[in-house]
């Protein structure tokens, strides 16, 4: 949505939509349009005041080099450090006449209120049209028919989040391991389960690992073994080429168990956000699938 904003702003036909041929689209497709600025940063899950100023605060005292205006962008703006939100304050209060701000969030309450108050907010709702994100997915992004659905499934109508899932190799991994845990959990010990909680906990505090999505799949794995129990068809699962599994799951693990798994998948995920320790909130969410 940002690109095709920008692409929509810089545009050289100047009609509402964007060309999306023109040399202006086409530089802002491939990134390296000169006024349009995407904010990297260096640490997977912090954006610092340093970047935030080298990149943007001090940039946007340069107009714009060909275009009429400069948009920077800030993608996982939660992501900025207090000192990094509040440098950015003046620079949203008063931008020169050229000066555009996009902050992409999934969480926009964990922004800063200053900030918050000093933007316009604009929320993104996931696409109805299944059939659609389906055809991008396998025509642009080659997709074999089966993988388009699991991604469909699991993205539930984010179109960014389903081309993300489409072109990385992480999402194939992720769910392997996922599958791994969830379904071999019975077989591990204390110091396997210490183990993986703490291999979970690196790999998020690195940034290889996005905890979230991680805890989505974990979750969507207990509500197949919920569905399973409540109403013994195949029809509706996830995971179809765990179906055995998942039945033997459901057939031991009592409603109220599989229900308390999935809030503490919940709880953890909370927690995990505020800075708690990883490692032991980890040891215990999966002490709480091994009961089952
Ligand atoms: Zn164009």
């Amino acid at each position: 949505m940002a690109q095709a904003f920008v692409q929509a702003l810089f545009c050289e036909k100047g009609t509402e939509e964007a060309c999306g041929e023109c040399p202006a689209c086409k530089k802002v497709e491939h990134k390296n349009h000169p006024d349009f600025i995407y904010v990297t940063h260096e640490k997977p899950n912090t954006i610092s005041v340093k970047e935030i100023r080298e990149q943007l605060v001090e940039d946007l005292e340069i107009r714009p080099y060909s275009a009429s205006h400069k948009v920077y962008v800030i993608d996982e703006a939660e992501k900025m450090s207090r000192e990094a939100q509040n440098a950015l304050l003046k620079s949203l209060e008063e931008p020169p006449e050229y000066g555009v701000i996009l902050l992409l969030t999934n969480n926009a309450s964990s922004l800063l209120s200053t900030i918050r108050s000093r933007c316009v907010t604009l929320n993104i709702r996931p696409v109805e049209e299944r059939e659609a994100v389906r055809k991008i997915l396998i025509k642009e992004y080659q997709m074999p028919e089966y993988e388009a659905e699991d991604i469909l499934n699991f993205a539930q109508g984010n179109v960014g989040k389903a081309i993300a899932l489409a072109t990385g190799e992480e999402y194939r991994q992720m769910m392997d391991d996922v599958l791994a845990l969830a379904g071999r959990i019975h077989d591990f010990d204390q110091a396997r389960i210490r183990e993986k909680a703490h291999d979970l906990a690196e790999a998020n505090r690195k940034g290889g690992l996005d905890l979230k999505e991680y805890f989505d799949l974990l979750v969507l794995w207990y509500r197949d073994v919920l569905l399973y129990k409540a109403t013994s068809n195949p029809e509706q699962i996830y995971f179809k080429n765990r179906i055995r599994e998942i039945k033997r799951q459901s057939a031991r693990g009592r409603y109220s168990d599989l229900k308390e798994v999935i809030d503490s998948i919940d709880r953890t995920g909370k927690l995990l956000r505020s800075n708690i320790d990883a490692e032991l909130s980890l040891t215990m969410l999966m002490q709480a699938m091994k009961e089952i």
